[in-house]
Order: structure tokens, then sequence, then C-alpha cells
């Protein structure tokens, strides 16, 4: 009854929904979920354990990129903390992930007196030589417009200076910029920050270097700093450029898969996975990107294992590695339990931030769907019962296709891609009681999903 009434207290500083939508009833075949749902939903809403868990990984051991030093003691952490939680087989899987390195760089307006600018390689570039590479810049702002520069392109710096609409749209310019760039001739490639505007914040991300041409080195500039050399050759200004990189690649590395597991109580051969990526970029902490999706996911069997909740299948965290710059975390998993797929009943992924929740995106069968907006019913309390039109994640990807297994991914309302990649990925960017609701509205889903009597379809 306490509990109860401690529960009602927290839901109660919650404002309705600016439109008020009429909630669904709950059907009938969930009561028999209603008394566990409100017992993971009040030890999740009741304290900030997740918030502090993630700023204790942050704090400890910076960012997380596949092949630092960085990335692996915070795997040994996390086996460490879900052996000290009681979880079940708790264990890594290996996987060989990419080195990457970015070294010392530098981007500055050259001339009597050199303009540094604020920059970030992206991840997988070639560096240039020791000395720099100094050329004019050519300022365009669509791949046609490159295009049409033709034999301008030559020998010159590119800058895509792209205005942000929706990363799906701008981010070809960082991934295939490059190549396209380099096809004509360019010595580099410069790209505006994907991202929203933000405080002269370079956001770094992956390129892709098409296979036959030259791989040229590529940076990030802030969009203050592309505006600034927009306005200069706007005014027939002759903008030359200096840009240094000391980026290059290692041989692949040693990383690992974190497993973790609440053994079914009746049918612990078909799984439920959920879980987000435990690498980051180079620069922040990846609070957000992915630290975040990690450990809400995570508090699902911390709670279910502190409160005595065990499922009728089994639940099991997934922390992949490499997603930033490679994906190999997620192919390694879909190919290590190739066996064991068909018995995955869903998988999960959180990687859009722990920001306020929603609900969660689905991709599976309409049947599936009418049993996500049923449970979803569990969640209104917190306004996080909206089922979308499709979930997934790059993780989860792989197998998922291979095996055609429902999936869902976490849905949140916030400023992902200001933070996105940047220096400003970092604990303070999120709030603990939004963190708390997403974890609360990932563990009652993940609950009864897993619990439910017949498999979900
Ligand atoms: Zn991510």
């Amino acid at each position: 009854m306490f509990r109860a009434f401690v529960l009602a207290l927290i839901l109660a500083q919650f404002p309705p929904p600016a439109v008020d939508v009429p909630k669904r009833a709950a059907p009938a075949w969930l009561d028999p979920y209603r008394a566990n749902a409100n017992r993971l939903m009040g030890e999740a809403l009741g304290s900030d354990f997740a918030w502090q868990r993630l700023a204790r990984l942050g704090d400890t051991f910076g960012h997380r990129l596949s092949g630092s030093p960085n990335l692996e003691a915070a795997i040994t952490w996390a086996v460490e903390e879900m052996k000290r939680d009681g979880l079940d087989n708790v264990h890594t899987e290996a996987v060989k992930v990419p080195h990457w390195v970015r070294g010392r760089e530098s981007l500055e307006i050259a001339g009597a007196i050199p303009q540094p600018l604020v920059m970030l390689g992206l991840g997988g570039s070639v560096g240039t030589p020791a000395g720099g590479i100094e050329a004019e810049v050519l300022v365009v702002h669509s791949f046609d417009e490159l295009d049409a520069a033709g034999a301008r392109v030559k020998g010159r710096i590119v800058l895509f200076n792209v205005p942000f609409t929706n990363y799906g749209e701008t981010v070809r310019y960082r991934s295939n910029g490059p190549s396209r760039a380099a096809q004509l001739g360019a010595v580099a490639m410069l790209v505006r920050a994907v991202g929203p505007a933000g405080l002269r914040t370079p956001h770094t991300g992956a390129l892709t270097y098409a296979e036959g041409q030259p791989k040229i080195p590529a940076a990030a500039l802030t969009t203050e700093d592309a505006a600034r050399i927009q306005r200069m050759v706007d005014r027939g200004t002759t903008v030359r450029l200096k840009l240094t990189m000391e980026a290059h690649v290692l041989p692949d590395a040693d990383s690992f898969n974190v497993v973790g597991e609440i053994r079914g109580r009746e049918l612990p051969n078909e799984v439920v996975v959920i879980g987000g990526h435990f690498d980051s970029w180079d620069v922040g902490t990846g609070s957000t990107d992915d630290g975040g999706g990690c450990v809400v996911t995570w508090e699902t069997l911390r709670m279910m294992k502190k409160l005595d909740i065990r499922p009728r299948r089994t639940v099991r965290v997934v922390l992949w590695t490499n997603e930033e710059n490679g994906s190999r975390g997620g192919l390694a998993y879909r190919d290590q339990h190739a066996a064991e797929l068909a018995n995955h009943v869903m998988m999960l992924e959180s990687d859009g931030g722990v920001f306020r929740p929603t609900g969660f995106g689905f991709t599976g069968s309409e049947q599936g769907r009418a049993r996500l907006r049923d449970i979803a019913t569990l969640l209104a309390g917190i306004h996080a019962d909206t089922i979308g039109a499709a979930g997934g994640g790059a993780d989860i990807g792989p197998s998922v296709q291979q095996a055609g297994i429902p999936s869902l991914s976490l849905d949140v309302d916030g400023n992902y891609f200001l933070i996105h990649h940047t220096p400003a990925d970092t604990i303070d960017k999120i709030d603990p009681m939004e963190m708390s609701r997403s974890a609360a509205a990932v563990a009652v889903m993940t609950y009864v999903i897993a619990d439910m009597p017949e498999r979900l379809r």
C-alpha cells in the first residue's frame, strides 16, 4: 500500500499532456502485470540510481572510442557492476574492432595573422603530411554545386557549407563528401557541423571512403566558422586554409560486447534482448550517445533482480561495442548467436538519448503492434505510451534483419542532435528524472513482453 501511495505521489509530479487525448482503457489481460509494473516504475522513479551510475561511468573513464584503453577499462567495470547487481550469466563476447586514432589536429585561416578555427577530424580520416595542407577553399552547398564546379575543384580544400535540416538528409555530406570532393581533385574536405547551430561546437562522426578514390583528410568545423568563411568568400576575399591532422589507423584491437541476464523461470531459451552501444566518439564522455542507452536498459535487469521479479522468458542486456566506427559489435552478436536468433522474441535498442520518454518505435506485425499498444497503457501515467511507426537500432539491426525479430527503440523528446558527437556530450545535459522515466518505460515494456503467456509475434 505504501509503495502504491509513493508511486501515486511521484506520478502526480508529471503535468498532463498539452492536448488532452482520451487514454485507452487498459485491457483485462494486463491485470496480472499491473502490480509488478507499478513496482518497477516505483523503483525507477524513486531514485536517481541510473543517472548516478551514468555519471560515474563518464567521470571515471571519459570517452570510450574503439581501441582506446578507456573503453576496455569501462567494459571491465561494467562486468564487475553487473556481477555486483547479481545478474545471471554475466560475461563478455570478443569482438575485433577498428582502431582509429585522432592525434593532434588544427585548422586555421592562413595569412600574416593566422586565424585558428574550431574543428574536429572525421572518424576514419587519414591525416595530412606533417607540415599540413594549405590551399584555397572552395565553398559549395550541395553535391550538384560541387559537380558543377568541375575543374575548379582541383587542388582546393572543399567546404560543404550545408545547413542542418535533419540528420538523415545532412549526414551524407559528412559520410560521402570526402570521396565526392577527392574524385574531382580536392586535397582535403571540410563539412559544416552536422547538427543544429550550437555554441561554436564541432560535431565529429564517421566518413566512408569510396573504393577507388584517393583518401583525403576530412574534418568538421563549427557552424559559426563555416559562416565566417562564407562571408569572406562572398566579399570576394581569397581564403586560404591550413589543415593539419595526425589521424591514422592502427591494426584492429580487441574489444568485447558485455552481456548480463535474468534467466527466464519457464522458458529460459526464449530471449528478450535490450541494450545500447557502449563505445562512443573520442570527445565528450558519450553520456547521451550512448552511455545513457546502456544504463537505462541495464536498469531493467538490476531492478528485476532487486525486486525479485523473474519473468517467464530470459531478459538479456547487451552493451554492444564499436557502433560508431564499424558496427562490429552488432555484427559479431548476430554471428555468435546465429543458432539462437530464432529464439529471440524481441530486440530493443536505446540510442536516441534518455530524455523525456514518449514511448517506443516498433517494427513487427500488426498483431504485435496491438499487443504493444495494450502494454503501453501501463505507461500512460508517465506519458510514455505512444507506439511509433518504426523501431530498431544500428546494433540490433543485423540480428533483426537476419531472423525477422520484432524490434523496438525507445522514443524520447530531447535535443539529441545538438550535442551528438561533440565535446558537449556530457552527463549534465541529462535530467535525472527524465532518465528515471526512460528506465521505467523500458522496464515495464520489457517485463510484460518477457512474461506474457504467448510469444510476441
Ligand atoms: Zn549512438
